[in-house]
């Protein structure tokens, strides 16, 4: 079973990942973007790992939705309330329990993910962080290791495509060729989960 100390231990690694990670998300972004998704991240990660340590939420609900919540209200752009809705969606299915099992989190997980689809407006092969998203999702159904194998795969497989939502959209034909920052930070979040459940 997944305790709240779990989902804790997820998003502090979530963040340290995305803080080494912070100069690349920030050079994909440069390429297709404005060159701020490494800095948004990391202030976003960092803001959540600080209200965790300090309210401290004794439910895996309530740790990602405080952790949504926060990623909201700190970081500005198309990020942060994507990804907030993604936390807190996530959160609010996993309901009140105070553990849930890995197939719960993989339900819930995919609540959250079409939330994101709903707020964004955007779906498979657009180019967005829900290339690696639905995924992962889907695949954390099987195991930990699938659900970063298919994010993973996700965030490549966003090279070849034209974005069709966000940022890179303005590009039109010249966003191909480049991989989505967004489906890489989520690529991180995803194999953060399955460091969490490993460790
Ligand atoms: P901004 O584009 O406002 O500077 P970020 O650089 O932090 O925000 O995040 C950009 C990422 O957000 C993109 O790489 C993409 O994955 C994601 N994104 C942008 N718009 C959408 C959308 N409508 N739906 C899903 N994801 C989106
Ligand atoms: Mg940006
Ligand atoms: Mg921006």
């Amino acid at each position: 079973m997944l305790d709240a100390d779990f989902f804790h231990r997820w998003m502090t690694t979530a963040a340290a990942e995305v803080s080494r990670e912070a100069d690349h998300l920030t050079d994909l972004d440069s390429a297709i973007g404005d060159a701020d998704h490494g800095s948004n991240m990391q202030r976003g990660f960092a803001a959540v790992t600080s209200v965790l340590d300090n309210e401290v939420p004794q439910t895996p609900g309530a740790v990602l939705m405080l952790a949504g919540r926060q990623l909201i209200s700190t970081v500005g752009g198309a990020s942060g309330p994507l990804y907030g809705t993604l936390l807190r969606r996530t959160g609010k299915a996993l309901g009140d329990a105070p553990a849930v099992t890995p197939e719960q989190l993989a339900q819930a997980l995919g609540v959250g993910v079409a939330a994101v689809a709903q707020l964004g407006g955007a779906q498979a092969g657009d180019k967005t962080m829900l290339d690696a998203l639905l995924p992962a999702a889907e695949a954390l159904s099987t195991s930990f290791t699938a659900a970063r194998e298919a994010a993973e795969a996700g965030a490549l497989a966003t090279v070849p495509m034209q974005a069709r939502k966000g940022r890179a959209s303005y590009l039109g034909e010249r966003s191909i060729g480049h991989q989505d920052p967004g489906a890489t930070s989520s690529a991180l979040l995803i194999a953060a989960l399955a460091d969490t459940a490993a460790a």
